[in-house]
């Protein structure tokens, strides 16, 4: 009897996974390729060939895809990818579904990344966690009661986006004062183009930043406590709002290590209430680069 396995796609801005899974999540195969020009069209017909070469002499029960933007989960197709032309409403689900003859899910790629880092990752033993991205931008995904939080619209977990500062700094969104526009590697970066004008030795990215303060530049580290601070700010919101026990960090924390969450940590203790800080775990994602198939294969599970 041939074992059913799943499919999992990983739609990134800059590149795309495919991975074959079985059914108890080890990974057997993947393959990725730079997203190619043109919009959705060649790219989905690059994933249909990989999973037809997948699928010969194994039978694939159910494919997830993990994808950059907001998703509309009714027509199973995305609604905008940021930076990508030819995306918009690409029909991702009626096109993989027609090719492939099995169910496909979708979910968008905080909301899969979430699912992964609970069930495999840095999120196991609660069922009450936000997982944040804090990369480029800082988006987020919310286990609530145990299950996937999606909200009203399949908006939830845009954290990046609470007013943090009112009438505050720009962010790329169009208002003012988000917590993106502080704690995030854009809003790292905005801060770092201000301080330039003044003194043109400061580094220009978060990741030089970090590397600056991990080399004991004492300005880079008290630049990142900054960070921390308004990130604090942003998560005792969360904190508050829906008592969640644990906060996961992705890309930036996980490279800045304590240099993050020490300060993160400590202010965090200072605005929350004693009860809901001692519950609290603050901690780095652990998936790493295997994140992004990993959420895939997440998605094909989701069985609502
Ligand atoms: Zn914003």
């Amino acid at each position: 009897m041939t074992q059913a396995h799943i499919l999992g796609v990983d739609l990134g801005s800059t590149k795309i996974s495919v991975s074959l899974w079985t059914s108890f999540g080890k990974k057997l195969k993947e393959q990725r390729f730079l997203t190619l020009e043109g919009g959705w069209q060649p790219n989905l017909s690059e994933i249909i060939q990989i999973s037809k070469t997948y699928s010969q002499g194994q039978e694939i029960q159910c494919v997830g895809v993990s994808a950059g933007g907001p998703v509309d989960l009714t027509h199973g197709r995305l609604i905008d990818v940021p930076n990508s032309k030819g995306w918009q409403n690409a029909p991702i689900v009626k096109v993989l579904e027609e090719a492939l003859t099995v169910p496909v899910k979708i979910e968008n790629d905080a909301n899969a990344c979430t699912l992964a880092e609970w069930q495999f990752g840095a999120g196991k033993e609660s069922n009450h966690l936000a997982f944040l991205t804090f990369s480029t931008g800082i988006g987020a995904g919310l286990i609530l009661d145990g299950d996937l939080y999606r909200g009203a619209r399949n908006l939830a977990g845009e954290i990046g986006h609470q007013i943090i500062v009112p009438d505050g700094a720009p962010c790329g969104c169009g208002k003012r004062g988000c917590l993106e526009a502080y704690a995030s590697g854009q809003g790292i970066e905005r801060q770092l183009n201000e301080l330039r004008e003044q003194d043109p030795t400061w580094p220009q990215t978060a990741k030089q930043l970090v590397e600056e303060a991990q080399s004991g530049s004492q300005r880079a580290v008290d630049l990142l406590k900054d960070v921390a601070h308004y990130l604090a700010q942003g998560i005792a919101n969360l904190v508050f709002m829906l008592d969640i026990d644990r906060v996961i960090l992705g890309t930036i924390a996980v490279g800045a290590g304590d240099l993050i969450f020490d300060p993160l940590k400590d202010r965090l203790q200072a605005l929350l209430w004693p009860e809901l800080y001692e519950g609290l775990s603050v901690v780095p994602a652990e998936l790493g680069p295997e994140l992004g198939d990993t959420s895939a294969f997440c998605v094909a599970r989701i069985d609502n």
